[in-house]
């Protein structure tokens, strides 16, 4: 046994919304473990770069939108025209919007939909024949403990949806691929101080609430979400299918 068995050498990961938040903690340790990496987002993140390129992290930034259907094959291929394989796949690129049930509008729940389950599902298909051809891969989702438990005061039942619906399909996927090599986890993060959650959950109101709620008190960081990653994906984690482990402060204990 050596401690080896967490490194990366060798392998490329194709990371979606990985240049800030917990894609780009998740891209940052790959490049440290020594993957090289496809980062994905809509928009530029010329920092989330900066960071990647002061850590010296191998990565090729594209501009893209996950939820265009097209968009998953195109990555998968310019992954394996750009570094000669794919590995690791990091389905990360998500988004939340919370609301009353009874106010929560059409473009908001197909938002959620389209960007949480089915790009998620695409970028799977796109990237197993690879894997399956090679004998060997591994598709790391990021769900959330939003997956497993509600979020009240929040109001969150489509985001809350989406992520069990991420996790149900991490473990469909597990045991269909298992024996061709495949291995498919999440992670289920809890709070994460993130753009994400700046912008939502951490406001004055539910801050106190959530703290809280969480047995720890505190919010978690994007380096506590890329170590498991990094574990998972790593050949550290080889007999380890179908798990969604939970990285929140012990929030699902209660
Ligand atoms: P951020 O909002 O900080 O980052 C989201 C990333 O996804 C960005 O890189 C964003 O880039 C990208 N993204 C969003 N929509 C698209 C799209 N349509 N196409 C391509 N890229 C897209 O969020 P976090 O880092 O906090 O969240 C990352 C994941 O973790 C999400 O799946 C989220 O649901 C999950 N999560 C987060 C928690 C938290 O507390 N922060 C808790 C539990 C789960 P751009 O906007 O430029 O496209």
């Amino acid at each position: 046994m050596t401690l080896g068995q967490f490194r990366l050498d060798g392998q490329v990961a194709l990371i979606t919304g990985g240049n800030r938040g917990i894609g780009l903690g998740i891209a940052e340790i790959f490049g440290e473990a020594g993957a090289k990496c496809v980062i994905t987002a809509r928009r530029d993140h010329p920092e989330g770069e900066a960071q990647l390129r002061a850590a010296g992290a191998e990565f090729d930034f594209v501009s893209a939108d996950a939820t265009d259907p097209a968009t998953p094959e195109r990555l998968v291929r310019h992954t394996i025209e750009r570094y000669g394989r794919i590995d690791i796949l990091v389905n990360n690129a998500g988004i939340a919007r919370h609301g009353d049930t009874e106010d929560f509008d059409d473009e908001r729940l197909e938002a959620i939909l389209a960007t949480n389950v089915a790009q998620v599902f695409r970028f799977s298909r796109a990237a197993l024949p690879a894997f399956t051809a090679q004998g060997s891969g591994v598709i790391l989702n990021v769900g959330s403990i939003s997956g497993l438990a509600s979020n009240v005061p929040q109001n969150q039942a489509a985001y809350n949806a989406s992520k069990a619906a991420v996790h149900m399909m991490t473990k469909s996927l597990a045991s269909e691929f298992a024996a061709r090599g495949v291995r498919v986890n999440a992670v289920a993060p809890g709070y994460i101080d993130t753009d994400m959650s700046r912008g939502g959950f951490a406001n004055p109101d539910w801050d106190p609430i959530w703290r809280q709620m969480t047995p720890m008190g505190r919010y978690g960081t994007v380096e506590e979400v890329a170590n498991a990653a990094l574990f998972l994906c790593s050949p550290a984690a080889s007999y380890v299918t179908g798990a969604v482990l939970a990285i929140d402060g012990g929030y699902l204990t209660r």
